[in-house]
């Protein structure tokens, strides 16, 4: 029996702190022209945000919004499949 710490149980408390680090991170975002701050203009990650990803290094949790795990591209690419369901016409199966 154990299971791995990903399925730990977190106390409110730790979720608590989790969220606050969550928030610091959305607040504290390098920008991805200048790699400085969004939230205070500090040049790369700044002391907020290395604070924030320790809490989350302290307890196995990977933050919800990660950059670049999201990928637009992916959804955005369209195609044409859409074409493949479509029935051929006249095949003789209507029943008049
Ligand atoms: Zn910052």
């Amino acid at each position: 029996m154990g299971w791995s710490a990903v399925s730990v149980y977190l106390s409110a408390a730790v979720r608590a702190e989790l969220a606050a680090a969550q928030e610091q991170l959305d607040r504290h975002t390098p920008s991805s022209g200048d790699d400085c701050c969004t939230g205070c203009d500090e040049a790369g990650p700044c002391a907020m945000r290395r604070a924030a990803l320790r809490v989350f290094g302290r307890y196995g949790c990977p933050p919800r919004r990660w950059p670049g795990a999201s990928r637009p591209e992916l959804i955005a690419g369209g195609g044409s499949w859409a074409g493949w369901l479509t029935p051929p016409a006249g095949d003789g199966l209507s029943n008049g």
